[in-house]
């Protein structure tokens, strides 16, 4: 083989790092051990079978394995000493690369193969190949890896929430009538949270700084959620001692100020995460645990109001109760990591507690929505009689105001990433990562 013949070039990352863990598995093995590295990478068709000639002693790739749609695989054979097989490393370096041509599906890579930064507690393997390509992460979702249920567990829902919006369509007048303004708002929040964090899980896999921007917008997103849920509380279920108070007043403004808290917080904790892990997940929860306890506050005071027999339309109240249900559960396997943690490397694909936490998550969004349906029309000639009436900048209006602030500040935490990642790309940059 000469270097750099077939025009190869390196992802340094992987190379180094497959060729550490060769070498540290080599003391393992006896002489004449096979090892398979590089799954999965695909040579340049200037390359076939032409540096096995030079490498025969120790390297070899066996073009004969090479099946279209599902190789190669490259084999290391080593006959001689730990010191050969790292100058087969060592050569070999720089002299292959990862194809972003091919339109297979993309090989898969354990924990120690991929940048710490995309490491996740306790799932072991299933990891994409962190230098993928766009059309790389949308193939990927149809192939089973350790995002793959994160992906259909938001994807799938959005579309459940957009089919229940589409029906409330046919049967309110949204731009006519602003008594249903809040419902509208929380509606198509309902439908962006879900498909955000699917896209996130999607694309996070094209580089670290992409793995990155892709979770700033999921954050956003879901602070958003948040304060559609604030909307929503304050115009339809706000407890009747509440109603027309000064808190009411001042629910939504409140509420936008969470949004900008949580996303600037969430985004933050991202940085942090290399070298204080733990700050990172306090901060994290942090973030979306003050605005869940500020929107549920009044929710939380109505539902005891009800099952003391003090409120007049208890009809949603068991639908809000399950929804607080499932939000506990969510927050729960969040901050726990479990069962994964209990088990490493068992749930790496399925059952996996991010996986849990979508599918709580939705089904709590799913209650929520019912109870805020069942509140809206239910309370509506009471809360007309109080004087409650929204206003376009109390619901489409902040709507609009938060949407701006929380793209105002995701751009504000792209922008280190952006401007590393124009670094990295100039000529001479060395790549250390
Ligand atoms: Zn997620």
């Amino acid at each position: 083989m000469s270097e750099g013949r077939g025009g190869y070039h390196g992802c340094p990352l992987l190379v180094e790092e497959t060729c550490s863990k060769l070498e540290a598995s080599f003391s393992r093995f006896s002489l004449y051990n096979l090892f398979p590295v590089w799954r999965g990478i695909w040579p340049s068709s200037s390359s076939s079978g032409g540096w096995a000639e030079v490498w025969e002693r120790c390297m070899r790739w066996d073009s004969a394995a090479v099946v279209r749609g599902v190789g190669p695989i490259w084999l290391v054979l080593c006959r001689e000493s730990r010191a050969t097989l790292s100058q087969v490393c060592e050569r070999s370096r720089g002299a292959i690369r990862l194809s972003s041509q091919h339109t297979t599906l993309p090989a898969l890579f354990d924990i120690h193969q991929v940048p710490k930064v995309v490491q996740e507690d306790g799932i072991m393997s299933g990891y994409r190949d962190p230098c993928s390509t766009a059309l790389n992460c949308v193939l990927s979702s149809f192939q089973i890896h350790n995002e793959t249920i994160n992906i259909w567990t938001h994807f799938l829902p959005t579309w459940y929430f957009v089919w229940r919006l589409a029906v409330l369509c046919s049967s309110l007048d949204f731009s006519a009538d602003p008594y249903t303004w809040p419902l509208l708002v929380y509606m198509l929040l309902i439908c962006l949270y879900p498909f955000a964090s699917s896209c996130a899980h999607t694309f996070s896999a094209m580089s670290t700084q992409t793995y990155h921007i892709c979770f700033f917008f999921d954050y956003g997103s879901l602070s958003l959620y948040s304060f559609g849920c604030a909307i929503s509380y304050s115009y339809y279920v706000m407890p009747e001692p509440w109603v027309n108070s000064r808190l009411q007043s001042c629910f939504v403004p409140l509420a936008l100020l969470n949004s900008v808290f949580c996303t600037s917080l969430s985004c933050y904790s991202r940085f942090v995460e290399l070298w204080a892990p733990q700050r990172s997940k306090v901060m994290r929860t942090a973030a979306f645990v003050v605005p869940f306890i500020f929107d549920t506050t009044p929710l939380i005071y109505r539902i005891l109001l009800c099952y003391g027999g003090g409120c007049a339309h208890p009809q949603a109240v068991s639908n809000h109760s399950y929804h607080l249900l499932f939000a506990l559960l969510t927050c729960f396997l969040f901050t726990s990591h479990l069962p994964e943690r209990l088990a490493p490397g068992r749930f790496d694909y399925i059952g996996h507690s991010h996986q849990l936490f979508h599918v709580c998550a939705v089904v709590g969004t799913h209650f929520q929505m019912e109870a805020v349906v069942e509140d809206m029309f239910s309370r509506r000639s009471w809360l007309t009689d109080q004087g409650v009436a929204p206003s376009f900048l109390g619901t489409i209006g902040a709507l609009l105001i938060g949407l701006l602030l929380n793209l105002f500040i995701i751009g504000l935490f792209c922008v280190p990433l952006l401007w590393k990642c124009q670094t990295h790309a100039q000529p001479g940059h060395k790549q250390t990562q």
